[in-house]
C-alpha cells in the first residue's frame, strides 16, 4: 500500500482521520509515492493546543539550552544531508546536486540559529536619568505558523522553524502538499536532536488548513512563502486579524548585462540561473536585459542554453529535472504559445522536450525568446519554468527604469567590469536581493532574505537579525533602585529626574 504521510503532533506521528487525501507523485514518472492528508479541523486544533502547551516551558528555557538543540540539529542534518536530498529528488525531481544545495542552504540557517544568544541581545543605557537605567529585552510570541511552497522543501521550512524556536516560540508547520516527505524527515530529525515534544508540529493540507491556522486566536505570527495571489490573501487575512505576517511571494528577476562585462561569465551565468531547477526558483533569472553592444551575445547565450538538457535526478549529465506536476508543465507550455502568438521570436523552443526512459515526466526543455515587448504576458507574469526572455536596451538608465517598473522586486543581478555602473545600479534599483557579477544572490543567513513590491508583504524579513525581530516582542524597562528613602515630593511633570 502507498505510504500515508503522518502528522506530527506533540512529538507523536499521528495517522490522520481525514477522508480527504492528496497523492504525492514523482514528477519524472508520475508514480504515486505517498498520500498526504488534508488534516481535519480537530487535528489542526490539537496541533495548535500542543504548541501552546509546550510554549509554557520552552519560553523560559535558557538560551544556551535552545542554542545547544540547534547545534545538535545542525550536526544531524549535515550527517543526513544526502538522505534528505534523495527524498527531495524523488518528490520534487531536482538533480541530486541541486537537492543537496536545497538542504545546505537550510543547514546554514540552523547554524545561524545557534547564535541565538548574541542575536537576541537587547540594549542598555545606564543613567538615562540620574540613577535610572534603561534596557530592552526580547521575548517570544507564542505559537508561530509557517506555510511553505513546493520548490524548496528543505530550505524554506528551515528558514522558519529553527529561528522561531531558537527565539523561544513553538511552531506549527504546514508544508506544501506536493512534497511533504522532506519536511516530515526534517521534523523527525529535529525530534532525534532532542527537541521536546510540542516544539514543532507538522499538519498537512491545503487552503482549509491554512485558513484555520491563519485566523486562529492562538497563532500570533504567520510566515508564508509561495505565489503572489496566495501571499496577498495570507497577508490581508492575517493582518486583518491583527497578526504579525511576513509573506514572501512571486518574482520576475532581471539580469542586466553591460557590454564591458566578462562575456564567458555572462553566458554561463545566464544559462545556469535561468533554467537551473527547471526555472522553479524564486530567484531564477527569467529576463536578461542586454545593454548596447552586449546584445551581440544573445546567440551565444542561446547556444549555451541549448546545451543544457533536463533529466532524471541521478543522471550526472542532467542540468535540471522535471516541473513539479503536469499542470505546471501545461501552464509553462501555454506561456510559450502565448509568447509566439503575441509575436515574440522563440529562438529556442523546449516545448517538445522528451527524456529517454521517462516518457511521462513533466519535461520542458530550455526555451528562449527575444523581441519581447513589456505588455506581453510572458514578460508580465511569473512563468516559473525554464524560459528566458532577452530584452535589449541602449543604456543602463533604461534598464533600471524598466526593472523598477516591473511589479516584482525579488532579485536582480548585473554583470559589468565598471565599479561606477555597479554602484549606480545597486543604489537605484528597487529590488530586494542585488547581485553584482553574481547571478543568484541569495544572501547567507547573517543577512536577511528580503523582497520588494509584490515579492514581499510585511516588514521584517527572513533570517538574519530581522528574523529575531519578527519572532519576538521587544520590552523596554526603565529601572531605579533607591539607596535611601528621601522625600522628594510629588512630581506631576513628564520628566524623569
Ligand atoms: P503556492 O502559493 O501555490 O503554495 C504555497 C503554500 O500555500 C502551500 O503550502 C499551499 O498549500 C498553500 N496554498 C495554496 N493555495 C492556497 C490558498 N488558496 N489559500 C491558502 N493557502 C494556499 O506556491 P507554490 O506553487 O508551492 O510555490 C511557488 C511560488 O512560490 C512561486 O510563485 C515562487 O516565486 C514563490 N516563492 C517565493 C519565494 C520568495 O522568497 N519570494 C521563495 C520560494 C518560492
Amino acid at each position: 500500500m502507498t505510504q500515508q504521510v503522518p502528522l506530527l503532533i506533540n512529538g507523536e506521528l499521528v495517522q490522520s482521520k481525514s477522508e480527504n487525501w492528496i497523492p504525492v507523485t514523482n514528477p519524472a514518472t508520475q508514480e504515486v509515492i505517498a498520500q498526504v492528508p488534508c488534516a481535519t479541523a480537530d487535528e489542526v486544533e490539537q496541533a495548535i493546543d500542543a504548541a501552546k502547551a509546550a510554549f509554557e516551558d520552552w519560553k523560559d528555557t535558557p538560551v544556551g539550552e535552545r542554542a545547544r538543540l540547534m547545534l545538535r540539529y545542525q550536526a544531524i542534518l549535515k550527517e543526513r544531508q544526502d538522505d534528505i536530498a534523495r527524498l527531495i529528488s524523488q518528490e520534487v525531481g531536482k538533480t541530486f546536486e541541486d537537492a543537496k544545495g536545497d538542504v545546505w542552504r537550510g543547514i546554514e540557517v540552523v547554524e545561524h540559529a545557534c547564535n541565538i544568544a548574541s542575536l537576541s541581545m537587547g540594549e542598555t543605557v545606564e543613567n538615562v536619568a540620574r540613577k535610572i537605567d534603561c534596557y530592552s529585552i526580547t521575548q517570544p510570541l507564542g505559537v508561530c505558523v509557517g506555510i511553505t511552497p513546493f520548490n524548496f522543501p528543505a530550505m524554506i521550512p528551515l528558514w522558519m522553524f529553527p529561528m522561531a524556536i531558537a527565539c523561544g516560540n513553538t511552531f506549527v508547520l504546514k508544508p506544501s502538499e506536493q512534497d511533504p516527505l522532506t519536511p516530515m524527515l526534517l521534523a523527525e530529525l529535529f525530534k532525534e536532536a532532542g527537541a521536546p515534544d510540542g516544539l514543532l508540529q507538522v499538519v498537512h493540507g491545503a487552503k482549509d488548513v491554512v485558513d484555520q491556522l491563519l485566523v486562529h486566536k492562538d497563532t500570533p505570527a504567520i510566515s508564508f512563502v509561495g505565489s503572489v495571489n496566495v501571499g496577498e490573501h495570507i497577508y490581508r487575512t492575517g493582518t486583518d486579524k491583527m497578526k504579525r505576517v511576513q509573506a514572501f511571494a512571486g518574482a520576475k528577476n532581471h539580469m542586466v548585462v553591460m557590454p564591458d562585462a566578462s562575456k564567458n561569465q555572462v553566458v554561463n551565468s545566464i544559462a545556469g540561473a535561468s533554467v537551473g531547477a527547471a526555472g522553479q526558483r524564486c530567484m531564477a533569472i527569467s529576463v536578461a536585459v542586454f545593454v548596447g553592444e552586449a546584445r551581440q551575445w544573445i546567440p551565444e547565450v542561446r547556444d549555451a542554453l541549448a546545451k543544457v538538457r533536463p533529466g532524471a535526478w541521478d543522471d550526472p549529465e542532467a542540468g535540471y529535472g522535471p516541473l513539479i506536476n503536469p499542470q505546471a508543465r501545461e501552464r509553462v507550455l501555454n506561456f510559450i504559445q502565448e509568447g509566439k502568438d503575441a509575436g515574440a521570436e522563440c529562438i529556442l523552443d523546449g516545448s517538445e522536450c522528451v527524456v529517454d526512459g521517462f516518457p511521462d515526466g513533466n519535461w520542458v526543455g530550455p526555451t528562449m525568446f527575444r523581441g519581447v515587448t513589456r505588455d506581453m504576458s510572458i514578460y508580465q507574469e511569473e512563468i516559473f519554468g525554464p524560459v528566458l526572455i532577452a530584452l535589449e536596451v541602449d543604456t543602463l538608465e533604461e534598464a533600471i527604469e524598466l526593472i523598477n517598473e516591473n511589479p516584482y522586486g525579488n532579485g536582480t543581478s548585473m554583470f559589468t567590469s565598471s565599479g561606477a555602473a555597479a554602484r549606480k545600479y545597486q543604489h537605484e534599483i528597487k529590488v530586494g536581493q542585488v547581485g553584482i557579477n553574481v547571478p543568484v544572490p541569495v544572501p547567507l543567513p547573517m543577512f536577511s532574505f528580503t523582497g520588494w513590491r509584490k515579492s514581499f508583504y510585511g516588514d521584517q524579513h527572513a533570517y538574519g537579525k530581522q528574523a529575531v525581530k519578527f519572532y519576538t516582542e521587544t520590552k523596554t524597562v526603565t529601572a531605579r533602585w533607591f539607596e535611601d528613602d528621601i522625600d522628594t515630593g510629588v512630581n506631576t511633570t513628564i520628566q524623569l529626574k
